[in-house]
């Protein structure tokens, strides 16, 4: 392992295109010569003195010293990762809302505002609403889709802004740039959780965002097998913010579960793309579905916010939300009937999956949360794997049909 690639600090920008950087990307052989990454499983590391480990503890030797901090397999990831970003840097995480509690705690304190879109993951809600509010972090949320209530919120001076785009599950679009031009005035950073997009199809750094946030557990592994996350950022915010409090608090991803990841990132691309083609196609044929009082889809110009969609993603994504014509009762119905797609709540999957938001992964925000972003209890989310595209039709045709 050589010593210029520890934990994705290697500061130079990748040249290679994405294509070999998905592949080969942070690939640091071992003196055996595999082929493939090898796993280092292990949780520390030996010293060939006493003064090389006060050496290495001093900061003044850059090695591996805990697996709290670094590891040989994560770092390759992190790397992978990092030069498929064009960040700076990147740290991952044990899970997707590790690095989103991560970033915001690593650098919020007491007294400071947070801005965020409404239209947020479970999860990510129960951070921004009341795990963060605990400790003195003041945090006002905003309909992500309406720059004036964006303008209001950005008048005042700001220290965060948070934002995921698409949401989950409602598909709402935040226009990036536009929003990172008013952060950057109220004095806030941007933090972007790019999970629905995958780090394919949208480049929030590129945009204007300062912080990127990752649910490798989504599209990244995309095969269901592991849990993990990303902040990729700047150097500096590396060093003086993330660094400082991962170290200490521990949210590391396992050397194993990175060597997934890593395996994960090589099909990214492919899996991505055949996915959105059938998501496309799927969400393009339930349009005017009588069963269905809407299919939401970015990708598709029925959706309000196709252009801004597609000024800042390459494709739409491989996840639609539909709206059953019905109640629960309905739309359970629906879901059951179901024969090739699962229930279940994850998404991004090779497999896949059909998700009830209201009663599972959105259930904490309460009806009058939901309704807020959206979420009836009507609405499904597909997330669209790799199976052949007219047998997943032909499921949700015949399905919509057993209503
Ligand atoms: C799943 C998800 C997360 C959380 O990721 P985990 O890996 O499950 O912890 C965060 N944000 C979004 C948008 C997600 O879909």
């Amino acid at each position: 392992m050589s010593e210029d690639n520890l934990g994705g600090q290697r500061s130079s920008r990748g040249q290679r295109s994405e294509a070999t950087n998905l592949i080969r990307g942070g690939l640091t052989r071992s003196g055996f010569d595999e082929t493939a990454e090898a796993i280092y499983p292990t949780s520390g590391y030996v010293y060939s003195s006493a003064a090389e480990a006060e050496a290495a503890f001093a900061g003044e030797r850059d090695r591996f010293i805990y697996s709290r901090y670094g590891n040989p397999t994560v770092a390759m990831f992190e790397e992978r990762l990092r030069l498929v970003e064009s960040a700076e840097s990147c740290f991952a995480t044990a899970s997707g809302m590790a690095a989103v509690y991560a970033a915001l705690a690593s650098f919020l304190s007491a007294g400071d505002r947070l801005v965020s879109s409404r239209a947020l993951f479970g999860s990510c809600s129960v951070i921004v609403n009341e795990i963060l509010p605990r400790f003195g972090i003041e945090s006002v949320l905003v309909d992500g889709t309406d720059l004036d209530e964006w303008a209001e919120a950005l008048s005042v001076p700001t220290n965060a802004v948070f934002l995921e785009s698409p949401s989950n599950p409602g598909l709402q679009i935040v226009d990036i740039p536009a929003v990172s031009k008013m952060a950057r005035t109220a004095g806030a950073l941007v933090m972007v959780d790019n999970v629905f997009a995958s780090p394919v199809l949208q480049r929030p750094l590129e945009l204007g965002a300062d912080v990127v946030i990752y649910s490798a557990t989504k599209h990244i592994d995309g095969q269901g097998r592991v849990l993990g996350g990303a902040v990729l950022s700047s150097q500096q915010f590396r060093d003086d913010h993330l660094m400082p409090f991962v170290r200490h608090t521990g949210p590391s991803l396992s050397p194993f579960n990175a060597w997934t990841l890593l395996k994960g990132m090589e099909t990214l691309r492919l899996r991505v793309d055949a996915a959105s083609a059938s998501a496309l196609a799927i969400a393009s044929e339930l349009q005017n579905h009588t069963k269905l009082t809407s299919t939401a889809y970015p990708g598709h110009p029925s959706h309000p916010q196709h252009e801004l969609a597609m000024s800042q993603m390459e494709k739409g994504g491989t996840v639609l939300a539909i709206t059953i014509d019905g109640d629960k009762t309905d739309t359970f119905t629906f879901l059951d009937s179901l024969q090739l797609f699962d229930i279940s709540n994850n998404l991004g999957d090779s497999k896949s999956l059909a998700t009830h938001p209201a009663t599972t992964t959105h259930r904490r925000l309460g009806t009058e949360g939901r309704a807020k972003v959206g979420i009836g209890e009507s609405m499904v989310r597909l997330s669209i794997g790799l199976e052949d595209r007219d047998e997943l039709l032909a499921d949700v045709l015949q399905a919509l049909g057993s209503i």
